[in-house]
């Protein structure tokens, strides 16, 4: 989808920051050049006594956690993370030579948002991170979102307009929510079939007006119908600028 897509790039830019928690000099130092070279800003630390002290002083935007390091083992130091609120959605990768099932689960119970199997290319572990940073953005972006009165909540599938209730069909409430995620842009009805509805669907265009109709008259009776514009020739824009 391009929201996703879009999102993400916005938060590429500020170069993402990874923490790597791993004992072995050798593993470490290949994550870090490796990581360097596709962009990151890295940390190094080598157990989870470090990691703790690295977690508070740079940040990170994800971590990178090896499951077997001495004293606090990866999965320990995982559950801790989860259960402070600080770090609490701190996105973690857990690095295994282990490739048990049964492992994988209690890594992910643990709290891991992914789990990657040594050895691993590079490559590989890179698009795990892009995968990892792309999802928990958008789990972070997922909650309100707002256009003057108007509120969506993203988890709840609610609307409401000064804090009134908006009683929606589900694709005017699809509709709105693409709107709100791509304000001041004017989209084709072909482009809305496409992001809304699916680009594997047939629909009339004629479907689209349809809909932009019932939702605008849903948003009437709060004065809110002028936010769904109708750009002459080209489509449809959601503005909260007249
Ligand atoms: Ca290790």
């Amino acid at each position: 989808m391009m929201a996703d897509k879009l999102m993400y790039n916005m938060m590429s830019r500020q170069t993402p920051n990874i923490l790597v928690v791993e004992d072995e000099a050798a593993i470490r130092e290949m994550l870090n050049y490796s990581l360097g070279r596709a962009g990151f800003e890295v940390h190094e630390a080598a157990d989870a006594r470090q990691a703790q002290d690295m977690i508070s002083k740079v940040e990170p935007d994800l971590i990178l956690l090896d499951w077997m390091l001495p004293g606090i083992s990866g999965v320990e130091l995982a559950n801790k993370l989860r259960q402070a609120n600080r770090t609490s959605r701190l996105p973690i990768i857990m690095l295994t030579a282990r490739g048990e099932e049964d492992d994988k689960i209690r890594g992910l119970e643990a709290g891991a948002d992914d789990y990657i199997t040594k050895p691993f290319s590079p490559k590989e572990l890179i698009a795990r991170i892009h995968a990892v940073l792309r999802r928990t953005s958008e789990e972070a972006q997922g909650d309100i979102l707002e256009a003057g009165l108007m509120k969506l909540d993203t988890i709840g599938h609610r609307v409401s307009i000064n804090n009134k209730p908006l009683e929606l069909g589900p694709t005017e409430y699809r509709l709105l929510h693409f709107f709100m995620t791509h304000k001041d842009r004017v989209f084709s009805r072909s482009q809305l079939l496409d992001h809304v509805w699916g680009d594997h669907v047939y629909i009339e265009e004629r479907t689209v007006d349809v809909h932009i109709r019932r939702l605008r008259r849903a948003l009437e009776s709060f004065d809110c119908a002028r936010y769904i514009q109708t750009v002459r020739g080209s489509g449809y824009r959601f503005s909260e600028q007249i």
